[in-house]
């Protein structure tokens, strides 16, 4: 039990912040740890970074902690940021201010600094972001964060639609921090969510990029496609042609976008909410391509070929474009384009996959195999209830692959038994592509269960290709 005052936070400050505030104030300053830091106290949560605002201007704020011994990095002083560093553990330091005009729904055409520490709090996004936590003075909430804490909301300080039109990013910020906390988006900020959404058409892509990562990440990207549908249009466009998509298919009880949804939901729920960010992006993006694809037959069933390839195309030109790293494009891209690949419970198909994956994804093979089966399963069950028969078969695809790589399945050309030395050797061919293409048709042989993974045989292989 807590035996802290009941305004306080659950967490005690660490020392290392109690030392940058000691030094402001003993130079007549105030300061208050503000956002992330008090939120994540007050949820009994481990905060992580501690940020600092203070009514010392930068120059005398990095004096101030210079001369209390504390290194200081100018870090962002046209905002007024400088960055303490105790003990290696940054702690940014921002002069109290507010923003001025945003003509441009996305950076304030200036910034003016402020005496009050509420006029601060009152630029700050939403109520759970605006409170500030004083070691003596304890907190300062003039919003209701802790009670919309409490209630499991996200709520916009002030004018909803006045602050998403300042800041479109914040209409991204919302949907980030509702899918983070398990939270809810209140009724008017949810209103002007949606109507400032086409705001985020004018935000830098890497910015939304980095949003829709934390959207991704949190795992529930599949309730914000059905609540706050809106803003993830805006943010990947792909994504709307989705919305309302009938199948016209016996097996899809849902439009794709429902469907979707579902599959996003699924893969937490098979992984215990533990889904990595690859399996995560493509349960997102794997049918982005159904509407493009989409043909009638003449019993008027929808069909969609093409559509893995084609969806994992799009899913790399979006990913791209929103600037997220190659380590997490290519993966997703590959399991877009396998999503619908058979994979069957005997040993030559599950090899055979596992090469697919090494040579579009170099020794990421294995973990890739393991998101492929929990997509398929998740897309399984989001299908019809007929359809979800066929999870029951995925699992037996699990058990073989889990037996495949205990019996030292080999689908790499590094687990042959034999090289390209050998190749060089037994057919006198030079150093060059040649080698590469007698030892791929070698791995290909091994990985079909055509050759054992034999040397004396690998050998001879090679001798009567050469
Ligand atoms: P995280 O754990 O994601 O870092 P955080 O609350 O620290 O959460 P930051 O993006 O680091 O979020 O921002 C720090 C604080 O600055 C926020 O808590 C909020 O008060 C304020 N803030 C950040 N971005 C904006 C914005 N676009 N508009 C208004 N206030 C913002
Ligand atoms: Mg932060």
């Amino acid at each position: 039990m807590s035996l802290l005052a009941p305004e306080a936070p659950l967490y005690e400050l660490p020392d290392h912040a109690l030392r940058v505030i000691h030094a402001l104030e003993s130079a007549g300053f105030d300061a208050w740890v503000v956002g992330g830091w008090v939120r994540d106290a007050l949820r009994g949560v481990e905060p992580q970074d501690v940020d600092v605002t203070s009514s010392a201007p930068w120059q005398q704020a990095k004096s101030c902690l210079e001369a209390a011994g504390i290194a200081v990095r100018e870090t962002g002083t046209a905002h007024g940021t400088v960055t303490a560093v105790v003990d290696a553990r940054p702690i940014e330091v921002t002069t109290y201010r507010v923003e001025g005009s945003y003509s441009d729904h996305r950076h304030p055409d200036e910034v003016h600094f402020v005496t009050d520490v509420r006029d601060d709090l009152a630029r700050r996004d939403f109520t759970i972001n605006a409170m500030a936590f004083h070691p003596r003075r304890g907190l300062l909430d003039p919003f209701g964060g802790r009670a919309d804490l409490a209630r499991g909301v996200i709520r916009a300080v002030g004018d909803p639609r006045l602050r998403f039109e300042e800041d479109a990013l914040r209409v991204l910020r919302a949907v980030r921090f509702a899918c983070r906390l398990g939270f809810d988006i209140e009724p008017a900020t949810h209103a002007a969510l949606v109507a400032s959404a086409s705001g985020l058409d004018d935000i830098a892509q890497e910015r939304v990029g980095q949003e829709m990562e934390g959207i991704v990440s949190s795992g529930r990207v599949g309730w914000a496609l059905l609540n706050a549908g809106e803003p993830l249009f805006h943010a990947i466009p792909e994504l709307r042609a989705m919305r309302g998509f009938d199948q016209r298919s016996p097996y899809h009880s849902y439009d794709v976008l429902e469907h979707t949804a579902c599959v996003c939901k699924a893969v937490e729920e098979f992984t215990g909410g533990l889904a990595s960010d690859e399996l995560r992006w493509a349960a997102l993006l794997h049918d982005v391509a159904k509407p493009l694809c989409f043909t009638l037959d003449q019993e008027g069933r929808g069909h969609f070929y093409g559509h893995p390839q084609q969806g994992a195309k799009m899913a790399e030109r979006i990913m791209r474009r929103l600037s997220l790293p190659n380590s997490l494009v290519l993966p997703v891209r590959t399991l877009v384009r396998l999503h619908d690949h058979m994979v069957m419970a005997s040993g030559r198909s599950i090899r055979r996959t596992l090469l697919k994956f090494e040579k579009a994804c170099p020794g990421r093979a294995r973990e890739l195999c393991f998101a492929l089966i929990d997509l398929k399963r998740a897309d399984a069950v989001s299908k019809t209830p007929a359809a979800a028969r066929y999870a029951v078969e995925v699992d037996q695809v699990t058990m073989a692959l889990r037996r495949e790589l205990a019996s030292g399945a080999v689908w790499k050309l590094r687990d042959l038994t034999v090289s390209g030395a050998d190749v060089m050797a037994e057919t006198g061919i030079a150093p060059g592509p040649g080698v590469g293409i007698i030892l791929d048709g070698l791995l290909s042989s091994v990985v079909n269960g055509d050759l054992p993974n034999e040397r004396e045989q690998l050998l001879a292989a090679i001798r009567l290709r050469g």
